[in-house]
């Protein structure tokens, strides 16, 4: 049976290239950076390449990079880390459609006496700037918001949110872990202060991750032990996963325009054929403001999960709600958050895309999608008639 993956938001196919970058790090160069004899220093050299690439992609210096074990110790590290530097501050602002590794951050710093701002967003997904603007006090030690919502591919206009924040002279975060590798970013031009990225969305391994540290921006390591990572960030370098995600980004950085457009084009014609060929459905989210690879789409009086499972069947890899909520028959917070009604959160389906998918597989998922949906929707108790 043909597979078709269309879950690359949760995560992504390790690139060839990156795989046989990393192969040599596992049973030859096993050194450990720290280490002062030949085995160490050449690891070492390769962890400043992998350095200097990460930052080609994103214009920034490799010296304001960390490497974390990923998106969710990034996030951590940014919020939990800045805060300690402000202890004064008791304020944090950021928005109801975070992923889980902010907001569950964020809903945990209130049992610590924190006052947390969670900004509404509209039926779209998006969020009033003049609301941000206005909860900006002299209590507000953060701004925390991400680029690109990972359920429905929604971006916030977050260079626009960075520089109002910073004419507030308040520290601004985001979690651009859906982005990076997608959208091209250049955080010389940026207002942004802390930026955190995951290995694994963009081709690279997981289990590997970078915090970006505005020079001058103040954090407090959050993993304490040896010196590695200039002190920020304890804990024996992650080598071969680093050296992985060096060289995702170098791929990226070289492909980022041209493959866009393609994985553009193929998403638009899977969501346009799915709409025209099945009732009563529809997307969710700003469709001018998008990830190019994301579409979520809303099929009305039917279960997300039927429609996964019988998806399955077929081959076809999606997801309902993010893969981090899924097993969970809540619908997810972030179309609640958009008031998505009930009976269409339930039955939302994100299909994202890489650049290996092909022409061929969006046929074959626009040929078995409409006799699913026909097929859920004769069974529903919802539809009569
Ligand atoms: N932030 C966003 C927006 C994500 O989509 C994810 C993963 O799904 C994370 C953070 C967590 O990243 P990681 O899986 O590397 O911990």
């Amino acid at each position: 049976m043909k597979t078709v993956y269309f879950d690359n938001n949760a995560t992504t196919q390790v690139a060839p290239e990156v795989a046989e970058e990393m192969k040599p790090f596992f049973c030859e160069l096993y050194g450990n950076p720290s280490s002062m004899h030949i085995f160490g220093g050449q690891i070492g050299r390769k962890i400043r390449r992998a350095r200097e690439q990460v930052a080609n992609l994103l214009g920034c210096e490799p010296s304001e990079l960390i490497f974390t074990s990923g998106g969710t110790e990034s996030d951590n590290t940014a919020i939990k880390g800045m805060l300690a530097t402000l202890p004064n501050k008791r304020k944090v602002i950021t928005t109801r459609v975070e992923h889980p590794a902010v907001l569950s951050v964020c809903r945990d710093l209130e049992n610590h006496g924190y006052t947390v701002v969670e900004l509404a967003v509209d039926k779209k997904g998006r969020l009033d700037l003049t609301e941000l603007e206005e909860q900006i006090d002299d209590d507000t030690a953060l701004v925390t918001i991400m680029y690109a919502n990972n359920e429905t591919g929604v971006m916030f206009p977050v260079e626009e949110i960075a520089a109002l924040v910073s004419s507030k002279g308040v520290v601004f975060h985001t979690d651009a872990v859906q982005v990076i590798g997608k959208i091209p970013i250049n955080l010389s031009q940026s207002k942004i202060d802390l930026l955190s990225l995951s290995g694994h969305k963009l081709h690279g391994p997981k289990g590997v991750g970078v915090l970006y540290v505005r020079k001058g921006t103040r954090i407090s390591p959050f993993m304490l032990g040896g010196h590695q990572e200039a002190g920020r960030r304890a804990g024996t370098e992650n080598v071969p996963a680093i050296i992985g995600l060096g060289k995702a980004c170098e791929l990226a950085a070289k492909n980022i325009e041209e493959e866009n457009t393609g994985i553009r084009h193929l998403r638009d014609k899977l969501e346009a054929a799915i709409l025209d060929k099945c009732p009563d459905s529809f997307v969710n989210g700003d469709k001018d403001n998008r990830l190019p690879n994301t579409t979520n789409i809303s099929f009305e009086y039917i279960e997300g999960e039927a429609i996964l499972l019988m998806l399955d069947k077929h081959g076809i890899c999606a997801s309902s709600g993010s893969a981090c909520t899924s097993g969970s028959l809540e619908p997810s917070h972030v179309l609640r958050a958009m008031g998505v009604p009930f009976t269409a959160a339930h039955g939302s389906i994100r299909f994202s895309l890489s650049r290996y998918n092909t022409e061929e597989e969006v046929d074959y998922t626009i040929e078995k999608m409409p006799a699913v949906i026909s097929k859920l929707r004769k069974l529903s108790p919802f539809v009569t008639g």
